[in-house]
């Protein structure tokens, strides 16, 4: 799942991780359960709380052994489930440590015509699941600057056969829909 903060795709990941055969791994998910007493709980805050970028090194440890873990305890199937990815990789650098773990099949590009949506979401998003992130104007600006400037360059990196644009400016349901179109079609591939 691929987009700018507020596009839906954690909303939209997290529907399809609940079919059976995938799996949702949101990268933010994985930060806001370190304890924030924790050296990496306390980057987290730190970066976050700037609307910028945890570093890289740290971020695909934890991922890997997130992912290690949800494997060892029988959540994650690696052989036979389709990993759904969600914020992660969000830059240049991260798509390319990955790249010999990933085996990408569709990189679902969610779009929006109106920015403003993007930020009514955000703000709306705030006041229900207290995100500090989105509580302030400022940060949210920050979040689209560094993502149009670190994460979008991502989308060239797996090249236009695997990006599938998905607009979102209708209906939840409906992306959802269009989502579930393109997760069919290339299942059946
Ligand atoms: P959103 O869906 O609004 O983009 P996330 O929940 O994915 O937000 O991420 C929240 C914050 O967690 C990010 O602003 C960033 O500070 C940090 N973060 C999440 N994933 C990554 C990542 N892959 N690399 C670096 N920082 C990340």
């Amino acid at each position: 799942m691929f987009g700018a903060p507020g596009s839906g795709k954690g909303t939209h990941g997290r529907i399809l991780g609940t079919i059976p055969g995938f799996y949702h791994c949101a990268c933010g998910d994985v930060f806001r359960t370190l304890r924030p007493d924790t050296e990496l709980g306390k980057v987290f805050l730190e970066y976050s709380s700037r609307g910028k970028l945890v570093p890289d090194e740290p971020t695909i440890e934890l991922w890997r052994k997130t992912i290690s873990g949800s494997t060892q305890m029988g959540h994650f199937h690696p052989d036979n489930d389709t990993l759904v990815l969600d914020g992660i990789p969000r830059d240049l650098r991260q798509a390319e440590i990955l790249s010999d773990t990933l085996n990408v099949i569709a990189v679902f590009y969610l779009t929006s015509a109106k920015r403003e949506n993007l930020v009514a979401r955000l703000q709306r998003r705030a006041l229900k699941d207290n995100r500090l992130d989105d509580a302030n104007l400022d940060v949210i600006r920050q979040r689209l600057v560094i993502y149009e400037k670190e994460t979008r360059p991502v989308l060239d990196f797996y090249g236009k056969k695997l990006v599938h644009n998905i607009n979102t400016d209708s209906s939840p349901p409906e992306t959802f829909l269009r989502i579930l179109k393109l997760v069919v079609k290339l299942k059946n591939k």
